[in-house]
């Protein structure tokens, strides 16, 4: 038992003097029950191309959607440790439903971590919890790609209302959802990287499909293109700037999330392989068969992407309620250097597990099949482009010293 911190419940209206136990006995079973209908529908998510319904039903009702939201706002204050640790269970079970619940997870973090105070984002985390939403993303614009920090559409406003319209070339379950998460550039007389981060919800918007979802994998997320538009009022729009939000909160929770879902996929990879060596090693009296050294190797590459999701995590936890902490060259370095590192492991050790399992692991058929985790993973470096994280990062590393020691 864990006592949830005192900043959430600062910010409620609660009159009572109780404190918020949080109570985590009851997420393993809950998530294994969702991992459970992810499973069931995965193969024909794929095949179809289609949203998982059923897995994120099966999220409402087992109240995943608000977990992270806090007690106070009607959620259970799941805290990241716990929130990873679904998006993993899932990706063992269905890669479009891990990263559906891994995106939705981030949006409720910088409401949780950032709507405080203002009533318009308290009563969407009331919503949240109480409605089960599902929230989407939409950071992707125009040619833009990966590149989060410039936005082309502005807000615009008239007295009290505002206004967007958006080139949103990939929002992922957009049609689904029931709200979106989006930044903008402040306004029109803006520069590109002043941006605002707004929450909006179904009726404030309409979503006109630009761009089909006809991919390689992850076909369940449904990842179309669309043009947004919405009107609304002004205190949709986050207090904080974007800027402060992107490092704080977006980036890393993103990245540990996403990565945790790709450790997932990778987990279920080398599942299937321990089985198919397990069965060959059987039927040949006890002898390794010679993909065992593949084997070996996709567990071992998956201990390392384990270990370094966790220390990132840890590191999180550690300065979650540091501002300068989280906003340091440092930090930010590491955390985008996590997410580079995590897609390449996870590739990797879907790699090795498909070779451990030979024939068996190409074919699309049969128990020890590896073909859709292989397709999925594989969004991983390209979803926000390692190149341009690596990029990107060159320039902040060339200002900080080697270390001149292992601890340093
Ligand atoms: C499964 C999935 C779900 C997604 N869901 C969403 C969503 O819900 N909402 C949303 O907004 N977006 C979403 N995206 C889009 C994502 O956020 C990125 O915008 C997108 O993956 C970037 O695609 P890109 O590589 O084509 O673009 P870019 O980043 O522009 O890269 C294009 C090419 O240029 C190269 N490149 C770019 N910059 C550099 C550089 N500095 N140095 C060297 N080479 C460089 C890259 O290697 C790449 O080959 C999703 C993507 C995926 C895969």
């Amino acid at each position: 038992m864990n006592v949830q911190q005192a900043s959430f419940r600062d910010a409620a209206a609660d009159k009572s003097s109780e404190p918020f136990i949080l109570d985590r006995s009851s997420f393993p079973q809950r998530v294994a029950s969702v991992a459970a209908a992810a499973a069931a529908e995965a193969e024909d998510v794929d095949r179809a191309a289609r949203f998982p319904q059923t897995a994120i039903d099966a999220a409402r009702q087992h109240r995943l959607l608000g977990v992270q939201i806090p007690q106070p706002f009607g959620g259970d204050g799941a805290s990241m440790l716990d929130v990873t640790d679904m998006c993993y269970a899932l990706g063992r079970a269905c890669s479009s439903t891990a990263m559906i619940f891994a995106m939705h997870q981030t949006k409720v973090a910088c409401l949780v971590r950032h709507g405080a105070g203002s009533s318009y984002h308290e009563a969407l985390m009331r919503r949240v919890a109480s409605e089960q939403l599902l929230l989407a993303s939409s950071t992707t614009e125009g040619q833009n790609g990966g590149n989060i920090r410039f936005s082309t559409a502005a807000v615009e406003r008239t007295d009290a209302e505002i206004s967007l319209v958006r080139n949103a070339t990939v929002i992922s379950y957009g049609a689904q959802a029931d709200g979106i998460v989006t930044i903008a550039r402040r306004a029109n007389d803006a520069a590109g990287s002043d941006q605002v981060l707004l929450a909006i919800t179904k009726k404030d918007y309409t979503l006109e499909r630009s761009l089909e979802w006809e991919t390689l994998g992850m076909r369940g997320t449904c990842s179309a293109g669309f043009e947004l538009k919405f009107t609304g009022s002004a205190d949709q729009i986050f207090p904080e700037g974007y800027d402060k939000i992107h490092a704080q909160t977006m980036t890393p929770v993103g990245h540990l999330c996403w990565s945790s879902a790709w450790a997932g996929i990778a987990a279920a990879a080398v599942e299937r392989a321990q089985a198919f060596i397990r069965k060959a090693a059987r039927g040949a009296g006890g002898q390794m068969p010679p993909g065992a050294a593949h084997y070996t190797a996709a567990k071992m590459t998956l201990a390392k992407l384990r270990a370094m999701i966790t220390a990132n995590l840890d590191i999180y936890l550690a300065h979650e309620h540091d501002e300068r902490a989280l906003s340091s060259l440092d930090f930010q370095s590491q955390i985008n250097l996590l997410k580079v590192e995590a897609s390449e492991l996870a590739v990797e050790t879907v790699m090795c597990a498909m070779r451990a399992c030979g024939l068996a692991g190409y074919r699309n058929d049969g128990d020890f099949s590896v073909g859709r985790l292989l397709r999925d993973v594989l969004s991983a470096p390209i979803m926000i482009n390692n190149d341009r994280i690596l990029a990107n990062i060159a320039t902040a590393s060339l200002m900080s010293a080697v270390p001149a020691t292992l601890r340093d």
